[in-house]
């Protein structure tokens, strides 16, 4: 198990292994075909082996697989992102990973400060300062997530709660002159879907401007995924406000490790060899990443997004009848293209922050995850994540889902 979302750990059972996978199709080693609400974690937007990035790719691949220097495709794949996203330059990396923690380190090389705040539900990679947890009492420096971390790395890590303005404003007031950056997903998935409330992106980009913080919007899940534009296409595009550095990964790689961070040129231009600001990578800007990438990008159209918003709101309607009729309490929530599920009756009928996520009733959701994977529909392996669709989710795929869903929603109750 190479990265443990992959295990079955939060449900029980043994994960299958993957033979193969085809549009919307996933084939294990036993020969067993399901429909695949996970695309990898978010990357594979058209779905598997789309026949024009695979003919892209394998062209790319005959010209050699990674130079060390400069390539077209890069600074094609840049232009690309920079048509749909507020950034004035990219730089490369090689996963979501990399660039939020390279992100940080620019705000604070950029501010000359050292503090970064965070909201807890939000992941932003395994970044030793952003696997932090909340400390005791609000605005208290944050404690390592897991073993391994030391407590100097989160030692400058504040963690507040999701949608919660005025813990923002009590920190800034606190801690304004420290604070290089506040980093949040720009719509978290990471706890479920868990979308800002209307105009918190905003209110947050304003209160960084206000103190000289930088606004760090991570779309590494959002990007080109919640919509053409990401999240920022459905809130900051309305509003007319811009984050400072952006953080991408997923969809842009096409399914290759291929992540970048973006952002004002100002701010960009610190980074090494033009800025004092080191960051690097062997593979960084790989050219079958870029290539794939690319393709991906370029085939992702408005009808590929409207496809998705009607497939995903085929499915959540039929899920919320079934877990209805099955008597099961839930909350669908969705931003964009993205939703999930959340077992819980919520706060209010809502999912605002980590603390309601947290009422989630995992044993109800494991037996509808099983139900579900035995009529050949493959779910995240944890009641905490976003349902990934693809543009090769077609009425043979959805109608498999929507067969299966009364019968996992009274494994559900049961
Ligand atoms: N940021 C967000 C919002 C993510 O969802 C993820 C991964 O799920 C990451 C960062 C880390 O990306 P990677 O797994 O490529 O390191």
């Amino acid at each position: 198990m190479n990265s443990p979302v992959r295990a079955f750990n939060a449900v029980g059972g043994t994960p299958r292994f993957i033979r193969s996978a085809s549009g919307a199709w996933l084939t294990d080693v036993d020969g067993n075909e399901y429909v695949d609400l996970i695309c990898s974690w978010g990357p594979m937007l058209l779905g598997h082996a789309h026949p024009e990035v695979q003919a892209r790719v394998a062209e790319a691949i005959a010209r050699g697989t990674s130079y060390g220097a400069p390539t077209e495709p890069e600074v094609e794949l840049a232009e690309e992102i920079a048509a749909r996203a507020p950034v004035e330059r990219v730089r490369f990396v090689s996963s979501g990973t990399e660039a939020t923690m390279s992100a940080i380190r620019l705000a604070r090389g950029f501010t000359g400060r050292d503090v970064v705040v965070k909201f807890a539900g939000c992941y932003h990679g395994h970044v030793d300062a952003l696997l932090a947890s909340a400390g005791s009492g609000l605005a208290t420096f944050a404690v390592p997530g897991t073993p391994g971390v030391p407590a100097s790395s989160t030692e400058l890590t504040l963690v507040l709660p999701y949608n919660d303005r005025a813990a923002v404003e009590r920190v800034f007031a606190e801690y304004a002159d420290r604070i290089a950056c506040l980093i949040t997903e720009a719509a978290p998935g990471n706890m479920g879907v868990v979308p800002p409330e209307a105009g918190f992106n905003r209110f947050l980009a304003e209160t960084c401007a206000r103190h000289g913080a930088l606004f760090v919007s991570d779309e590494v899940m959002t990007g080109f995924r919640a919509s053409r534009q990401g999240q920022w296409g459905l809130d900051g595009a309305v509003e007319g406000w811009r984050p400072d550095l952006m953080t991408f990964g997923k969809v842009m790689g096409g399914g290759f490790p291929a992540a970048a961070f973006g952002g004002r040129a100002d701010v960009m231009s610190r980074l090494a060899p033009e800025g004092p600001v080191y960051q690097a990578g062997t593979l960084s800007g790989n050219p079958i990443a870029t290539t794939a990438g690319l393709a991906t990008l370029r085939l992702a159209t408005d009808e590929v997004y409207a496809h998705l918003d009607r497939a995903a709101d085929t499915i959540k309607v039929a899920a919320s009848d079934a877990l209805t009729r099955a008597g099961v309490a839930h909350v669908v929530q969705s931003t964009g293209t993205m939703f999930s599920i959340f077992f819980t009756p919520g706060v209010d009928g809502r999912v605002r922050d980590f603390d309601d996520a947290s009422t989630t009733d995992s044993a109800a959701y494991a037996a509808f995850f099983h139900a579900m994977l035995d009529a050949g529909v493959y779910l995240p392996p944890s009641a905490y994540e976003a349902w990934f669709l693809s543009a090769a989710h077609d009425d043979r795929a959805v109608s498999t889902v929507l067969d299966a869903l009364p019968g996992a929603a009274r494994a559900a109750a049961a």
